[in-house]
C-alpha cells in the first residue's frame, strides 16, 4: 500500500496538517535538473556546479558558465510559482578536485583548501562565477539563491553575503562544519538562509571519511550528536525568521525527513529519485508528531534509539 501511494505521490511538500516544506531537486547541470521535473520537487535545492566542471583541463568562461546556469535555472520555468534554485559556489577539493583549481599537495583534502577557502587563493574563480550566476538571472528574470561549501567562521559568511549581494542576488551558506552549526545565530546574522549539508556535517562531527565503507556506522546521520548540531541550527534558523534547508542525503530518507521537519527544517533537498518517498511519508504524518519525533530522538544517544524513537513517535 505504501509503494502504490509513493508511485502516486506527486503533491507539493505538506504535511497531514498542511505544513508546507519544500522539497528540492539536487542536480548537478541542465540535462539532470530537466530530468529532475520529472519528479515531485518544485526547484532545485543544490546545484552542485564543480560536477559540471570534473572533466574540464582550464577554467570554464564566464559565458560558458552563464549558459550553463541559465540552462539550470529555465529548467524550472514552466513551473506555476517562481522555483527556487539554490546554486552552490564551486566546492572544489577533498573528494571533488578539478583539474583548474591547483589545490597543491595536502596531507589531509577533507581539511584542507576546499569549497569556500580555494576563493582566498583564487580569489578570480569566485568572482568569475558570482559574476555568471548574475548575468544568468537577469537574462532568466529569476532571482537564485548563491550559496557557498565549507564555511567554518561568521567572517567567511559575511564576507561572501556581501559578494553575493553586490550581484543582486539571494545569500547563504552550507552549515556543513561543526564550527558554523555550533555558531549558527551568529552566520545566521550574517546570511539570508542556510542549507545544512549533512554528508559533511556528519563526516566532521563523527570524524569519519565519508568515503570509507568501513566506518559507515559512524558516517550516519542519525548519529545523536549530528542530529543536536541540526536541530541547534533549525532553531536558530526559527529564532532569525530565516530558511533552513537540508541537502545532505539525509533529507532523502523518509523517516529522517519528518524529524528534520519536526525541528523546523523549511526545505528537503536530495537527489530526485527520493522526493516522492519523502513527500508521500510527510503527507502521512502531522506537524504535531514530527515535532515529537524531533525531541524523541534528542533524547537518545544511539542511531538505532533514534530511528526507533521516531518511528514510535510518528506513530503515535
Ligand atoms: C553535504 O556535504 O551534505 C553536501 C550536500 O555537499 P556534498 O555532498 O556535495 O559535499
Ligand atoms: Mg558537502
Amino acid at each position: 500500500a505504501v509503494a502504490a501511494e509513493i508511485a502516486r505521490w506527486s503533491g507539493p511538500g505538506r504535511t497531514a496538517d498542511g505544513h508546507d516544506v519544500a522539497i528540492l531537486a539536487n542536480v548537478q547541470d541542465g540535462a539532470s535538473a530537466r530530468a529532475a521535473t520529472d519528479h515531485p520537487v518544485t526547484g532545485v535545492g543544490l546545484f552542485r556546479t564543480e560536477l559540471a566542471f570534473l572533466d574540464r583541463a582550464s577554467e570554464p568562461t564566464v559565458d560558458e558558465q552563464t549558459t550553463l546556469y541559465r540552462e539550470v535555472i529555465e529548467a524550472f520555468a514552466d513551473t506555476p510559482d517562481p522555483a527556487k534554485i539554490v546554486i552552490r559556489t564551486l566546492d572544489a577539493g577533498s573528494d571533488k578536485p578539478l583539474a583548474f583549481v591547483d589545490a597543491g599537495v595536502e596531507a589531509n583534502p577533507a581539511l584542507g583548501v576546499r569549497g569556500l577557502r580555494v576563493a582566498t587563493a583564487h580569489p578570480a574563480l569566485l568572482e568569475h562565477q558570482l559574476d555568471a550566476i548574475a548575468t544568468a538571472a537577469v537574462q532568466a528574470g529569476a532571482t537564485p539563491w548563491v550559496m557557498a561549501p565549507m564555511v567554518a567562521t561568521a567572517a567567511e559568511a559575511r564576507a561572501f553575503a556581501a559578494q553575493v549581494r553586490d550581484r543582486g542576488l539571494v545569500a547563504g551558506v552550507m552549515i556543513e562544519v561543526p564550527s558554523a552549526a555550533l555558531l549558527a545565530p551568529a552566520i545566521l546574522a550574517e546570511v539570508d538562509f542556510v542549507s545544512i549539508g549533512t554528508n559533511d556535517l556528519t563526516q566532521y562531527t563523527m570524524a569519519a571519511d565519508r568515503m570509507s565503507a568501513d566506518l559507515a556506522t559512524l558516517t550516519d546521520p542519525w548519529q545523536p550528536a549530528v542530529l543536536t548540531l541540526i536541530e541547534r541550527v533549525a532553531a536558530a534558523g526559527a529564532a532569525a525568521g530565516k530558511p533552513v534547508g537540508v541537502c545532505g542525503e539525509a533529507a532523502a530518507d523518509p523517516l529522517l525527513a519528518c524529524v528534520l521537519v519536526g525541528m523546523g527544517v523549511t526545505s528537503l533537498s536530495s537527489a530526485p529519485a527520493a522526493a516522492a518517498a519523502v513527500g508521500a511519508a510527510l503527507g502521512r504524518v502531522t506537524l504535531a508528531a514530527c515535532r515529537a519525533a524531533a525531541d524523541a530522538v534528542l533524547a537518545t544517544a544511539d542511531p538505532a534509539d533514534a530511528r526507533a524513537a521516531a518511528t514510535a513517535a510518528l506513530q503515535s
